[in-house]
């Protein structure tokens, strides 16, 4: 039993609709705007559908080998170039590497896309590709959910849109600690270039973030880099101008409060997380809030690490989203304790670092997370570098006090962090 049509009278009929397109132009003159718009419409439609015709007929000629048969074999890329020659000038790979899933059950959201002409075949190449980059990252079984998120991503905002969704989607299907080892290597990423000066003594640099380095200084730059109207007349610089004066504005403040002295900064990024999330510091993920930012997700450790630091302003939430605490009093250390912890401990007290004071956090010794307490006898000066090898390697650090006062010692043994607190909560009764 047969339904629809032949083979052969749909052949005829993709001729027709090409032929439709023949003469096209003389015709358009007469069109209403309603007419070039529905006109623009169809031809967009015969596109998806000849890109989607052109997936289905590899797939069958390669389960059948047609593509590797014959006296010149071709390879299946070799094929498509040689029966569809538009993808000469490029698409081909594409062509394939779609077509190839097509026979993939886990990848059946794929399929369904393409054929009903909504996802195109150069984005549904990128969904495969990040598909299999996060398939070994994956819990076990979530597969098709993740595939389902990227599919809608990549129909919703091409490409790049399925690409941004990477850190969501590890941070909810992801092996415990993913989004954390996807943060942390994307830290030896980071860099700021040496400045290349052209002939008018202007500089050029290039600048590379990852993603709590960008919430960070997009936080800094959001208020600082509005528009400001002098007198009721318009600010006309552009926004790229207005970002670099912010950037200047913010370095040359942070060079002239270090002279200064301790004081509060002012809240920059709000972070909400989850009390599990920051407690066991595995799974699911911060997300910063408000600002050109919002929405960025922060790994937990992270998370961890900046609720040590007075410019991010966590807000936890317990069971039920309902939030428990936004950090401010019980977790900052006051200007007047920040001050007796610079004169204590001088400089970062990372073994061998002289960072000074005024460039330092104050690390609480007891975690925040973990329920230390915001006082001189939990807090210890380290340098933003050695803040966050002290939290990626779970560092123990204690005071001590030896001739000279009260010191800092650290154990760099990696875990220490964690037999101390097992080994203090063992004699603690809950
Ligand atoms: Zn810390
Ligand atoms: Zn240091």
């Amino acid at each position: 039993m047969r339904t629809g049509p032949t083979l052969r009278e749909r052949r005829d009929q993709m001729v027709a609709a090409v032929g439709a397109v023949d003469g096209l132009g003389g015709e358009l003159w007469r069109a209403s705007s309603a007419d070039l718009e529905a006109v623009m419409g169809e031809a967009d439609r015969m596109v998806a559908a000849g890109e989607a015709a052109r997936v289905l007929v590899l797939a069958e000629a390669m389960s059948r080998g047609e593509t590797g048969a014959g006296p010149a074999a071709l390879t299946p890329v070799q094929w498509v170039r040689a029966h569809a020659p538009s993808t000469r000038g490029g698409g081909a790979v594409q062509v394939v590497t779609v077509a190839t899933a097509f026979s993939v059950p886990g990848r059946a959201a794929v399929k369904d896309a393409v054929l009903s002409g909504e996802l195109p075949v150069r984005s549904a190449a990128v969904v495969l590709a990040e598909a299999d980059r996060l398939a070994p990252l994956l819990a076990e079984g979530v597969e098709p959910a993740v595939v389902d998120g990227l599919v809608e991503m990549a129909v919703r905002h091409g490409p790049r849109g399925c690409r941004m969704l990477r850190p969501r989607l590890l941070a909810e299907y992801g092996l415990d600690g993913e989004l954390q080892r996807d943060e942390d290597a994307a830290k030896r990423f980071v860099s700021l270039s040496q400045p290349r000066i052209d002939a008018m003594g202007m500089a050029e640099y290039r600048m590379v973030l990852d993603p709590e380095g960008r919430a960070v200084l997009e936080a800094a730059l959001g208020p600082l880099s509005a528009p400001r109207p002098v007198e009721g007349e318009r600010d006309l610089r552009c926004s790229d101008r207005r970002r670099a004066e912010a950037l200047i504005t913010l370095v040359r403040r942070a060079v002239e409060r270090a002279e200064a002295g301790p004081r509060h900064t002012k809240c920059q990024l709000f972070v909400t997380v989850g009390l599990d999330a920051l407690r066991d510091g595995l799974r699911g993920a911060g997300v910063a809030m408000g600002g050109p930012e919002a929405g960025t997700l922060l790994a937990p450790q992270t998370v961890r690490r900046l609720a040590c630091d007075a410019t991010i302003i966590p807000t936890v939430l317990g069971v039920a989203g309902a939030v428990l605490d936004q950090g401010m009093d019980v977790r900052l250390f006051t200007a007047a304790q920040v001050k007796r912890l610079w004169l204590r401990d001088q400089h970062c007290t990372y073994p061998g670092c002289d960072m000074p004071a005024h460039w330092t956090d104050a690390h609480h010794l007891t975690h925040w997370a973990d329920g230390g307490p915001t006082d001189l006898s939990n807090a210890a000066l380290l340098c933003e570098r050695h803040h966050t090898i002290v939290h990626t390697r779970r560092y123990a650090g204690a005071l001590v006090q030896d001739a000279t006062g009260p010191r800092v010692q650290w154990d760099l043994t990696v875990g220490s962090y964690d037999r101390a607190l097992a080994t203090q909560s063992a004699r603690e009764p809950a």
